[in-house]
């Protein structure tokens, strides 16, 4: 079995663009964000929350959730669908798009870009076709999908089991893909066989929607240019700590681990 690294706070806050005096918008990176739908429109502000705690300088929503993004964040751009999106460094695609035709368009936009991608949720749903997982293995720049173990049954055609580091690199191998396997200790794997589990976290966080705001914190880290196993251990190491933070104060919304996420990352 290959070896298990852990990551420690000084690996994540090593990694973490830092800002100063020659700081600008557009350098610190553009994250895209393509999730939610008129069904589930709060998975676009959760994802849109956890990406305003990453390093980039600008967020654009892509997408019909517009109104409810802009309600809570007046800073993002929107716009209503990913071909559309202006200057984007990175995608976050698939929390509560839906599994119809308007979901995979978007989900084929996002994979035809040759931008790194964070793919999870609906977007995990949809890579099931076979077609969808075809234009994915093709494509050169990276992609991190999310799953938690529902999510990886229907991608691997089996659950992870026992052996979840195992699991995880298996189906990172096959799908050419950073695997980010959610749960206690959190597992990532990458497609040239490196394993890492991550230390932070709590039970606390198996609640609707935090899954939404990892990704989102995912996508930006990758915009901001993280090579995709550091924006994955990263985005997983702080999400953890935002939980064990957040539930200081009791029983936590997947908004309040995103309120959080701002207050735990390095800067
Ligand atoms: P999702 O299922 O997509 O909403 O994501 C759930 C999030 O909560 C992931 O970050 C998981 O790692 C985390 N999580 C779920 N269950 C547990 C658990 N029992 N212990 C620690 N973290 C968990
Ligand atoms: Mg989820």
């Amino acid at each position: 079995a290959p070896a298990l690294h852990v990551p420690e706070w000084d690996d994540v806050a090593g990694w973490w663009p830092r800002l100063g005096p020659d700081s600008e918008k557009y350098t610190r990176g553009v994250v895209g964000i393509s999730t939610g739908s008129a069904t589930y429109p709060g998975a676009a502000v959760l994802s849109v929350g956890g990406a305003v705690a990453g390093p980039t300088g600008m967020i654009r929503y892509a997408g019909s959730a517009a109104a409810q993004v802009l309600q809570h964040y007046p800073s993002v751009i929107a716009t209503d669908r990913v071909a559309n999106a202006g200057r984007v460094q990175a995608w976050v695609c698939g929390s509560g798009l839906g599994g119809g035709e308007a979901a995979a368009t978007e989900l084929r936009s996002v994979l035809a870009t040759p931008l790194p991608a964070v793919l999870d949720a609906d977007a995990l749903t949809l890579l099931v076709d076979g077609a969808m997982a075809d234009q994915l293995r093709d494509r050169v720049a990276p992609i991190v999908i999310t799953p938690h173990d529902r999510e990886f049954a229907r991608l691997a055609g089996e659950a992870p089991g026992g052996d979840r580091v195992g699991a995880a690199l298996k189906l990172a191998a096959w799908m050419r893909a950073t695997v980010l396997l959610k749960g206690d200790r959190t597992v990532v794997a990458t497609p040239d066989g490196r394993a890492f589990a991550n230390p932070t976290g709590t039970p606390v966080l198996a609640t609707g929607g935090t899954g939404d705001v990892l990704a989102g914190l995912l996508g930006s880290l990758l915009a901001a240019g993280l090579p995709p196993e550091r924006a994955a251990l990263a985005a997983a190491y702080l999400h953890g700590l935002a939980g064990q933070e957040a539930a200081r104060q009791g029983p936590v919304t997947a908004s309040e681990v995103a309120a959080a996420l701002r207050a735990v990352v390095p800067v």
